[in-house]
């Protein structure tokens, strides 16, 4: 026979838990499922543009954060955001583990969920392995595709909720669920169901083993200092190893008279275990420090009177009786650069421009010397107006002596709110300098509906006729 170059999965099924770290983790999954659904649907008073508190408006090029509205040209502050998402990734890593894996991550948030589906549509893990292993009756059928119908809702709502973020979300979704939506909306749609239902359903703890890059180079960032969850497997094997309760060896002293660990073998802490794996055989990529064998030993220990803490979050140095030290080079290296750029991406944002101005010299021709003897140059100018409203403003230049501006149109211009006008305007003067090719003019952009809005000035090139 062939040999298999693949294993084949071998399902889990997690048993339930309760305890601190599970209660931390059904607190931010209800935070962040409440934060990610309802969020499309919250309104936000605008004097102009859409009234959606979070809206991506890709035809606008647009992004509407609240009150800030981001511009294609403002990328870079997302440039700075994803600097400081890496930076403050693997400055919690270094500290503390895996954690945001643990906790944060929206693979382990949607396969919680998912968990719990299956939990409450077939029952509890050994109900759920007798369930795999039975033939397909009336009950299993009827329990498997409660499970899948109620996988396929979350997973639908998630790739629906995803695409209402892209448009006004009541508007959208009418013309959604009328067929009268754009095909983008359907197809991000159902791409999103499909991955959600694979990634949350069926791939699980695959696609954090196998698909993300982050399990395989964690490793880089973790030292004797990080906290990891760990088996204290001193305290939980002594020199006689771990042994089921039995006559003799049911109380803490019994078992220490006798140099046996305090792990009671009861294997709860592998039945949690969403990744399959057994934490006593010491660290394991596999991890995403969840914390779910910890309760799960916690509830353990305090069913048999023995101190909690046998799986423990602990660095390497704690767990050899050595101190930890939070802050290495490593961790107030990644601190000062979350620091900088976190004030620099406010600085810039709160110093942001809502007027911005663009000129280009139009180079076909470069000058025209009229019958008169005066030079001519043209140029495209670009008035942005950011603001919520609409805005006036008086073009005026300086820098050459004489020099007329033309502008064709009416001066101030009228620019309509969260909008460009471009105006084409001539300059004419008599040859300021004979024995150059060019000379510099500076145009003034002055904001008429707001006085005490300061001035935009920029300089651009003049040509002139060459000897
Ligand atoms: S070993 Fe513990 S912390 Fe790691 S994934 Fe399993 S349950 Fe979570
Ligand atoms: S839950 Fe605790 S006592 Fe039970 S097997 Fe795991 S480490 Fe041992």
């Amino acid at each position: 026979m062939a040999e298999q170059l693949f294993q084949k999965r071998i399902p889990i099924f997690p048993r339930g838990v309760k305890g601190r770290f599970r209660s931390i983790k059904y607190v931010i999954l209800f935070v962040a499922y409440g934060i990610y659904f309802l969020m499309p649907w919250m309104r936000w008073d605008r004097d102009f543009g859409p009234h959606q508190a979070i809206l991506f408006d890709i035809v606008g090029r647009k992004f509407y954060l609240f009150d800030l509205v981001v511009y294609a040209q403002d990328i870079f502050w997302l440039a700075g955001l994803l600097g400081i998402g890496a930076f403050l990734l693997f400055f919690v890593t270094g500290i503390a583990g895996r954690v945001f894996c643990g906790y944060f991550c929206f693979q382990t948030l949607w396969t919680d969920v998912f968990i719990l589906i299956e939990r409450l549509a077939q029952g509890e893990r050994n109900a759920r392995i007798k369930l795999s292993k039975a033939p397909w009756t009336a009950n299993k059928i009827w329990r498997m595709s409660l499970t899948w119908f109620l996988w396929l809702l979350v997973a639908f709502l998630t790739g629906l909720s995803f695409t209402l973020y892209w448009g006004d979300a009541i508007t959208l979704s009418k013309a959604f669920f009328t067929g009268q939506a754009p095909f983008p909306a359907y197809a991000t749609t159902l791409f999103l169901t499909a991955t959600t239902f694979v990634m949350a359903g069926l791939a699980r703890e695959q696609t954090c083993t196998y698909m993300c890059p982050y399990a395989r180079f964690q490793g880089v960032m973790f030292d004797q200092n990080t906290l990891v969850v760990a088996y204290d497997e001193q305290r939980g094997e002594r020199s006689n190893g771990r042994q089921k309760p039995a006559k003799g060896l049911l109380k803490q002293e019994e078992r220490l008279g006798k140099d046996v660990g305090d792990c009671i073998d009861c294997g709860f802490c592998v039945q949690v275990c969403p990744m399959g794996i057994d934490i006593r055989n010491g660290m394991q990529y596999q991890c995403t420090s969840c914390a779910l064998c910890i309760d799960a030993c916690d509830t353990i220990m305090d069913s048999i009177n023995y101190p909690r803490g046998l799986i423990r979050y602990a660095s390497e140095n704690s767990m050899e009786g050595k101190k930890t030290r939070w802050l290495n080079v490593k961790t107030v290296g990644y601190g000062i650069f979350i620091l900088l750029i976190s004030g620099l991406l406010v600085w810039s944002i709160a110093h942001r421009s809502i007027v911005e101005l663009t000129i280009r010299p139009i180079r076909k021709p470069m000058y025209v010397v009229l019958s008169d003897g005066r030079i001519l140059n043209r140029y495209e100018i670009k008035i942005n107006n950011k603001a919520s409203e609409l805005k006036r403003f008086r073009l005026t230049i300086s820098g050459i002596k004489d020099a007329k501006l033309e502008l064709g149109q009416e001066n101030p211009v009228k620019v309509l709110a969260e909008s460009s006008s471009i105006v084409l305007a001539k300059v004419v003067t008599h040859n300021p300098e004979k024995d150059k090719t060019r000379t510099y003019i500076t145009f003034k952009l002055q904001d008429v509906t707001n006085s005490t809005t300061p001035a935009l000035t920029k300089t651009s090139v003049f040509s002139l006729p060459s000897r």
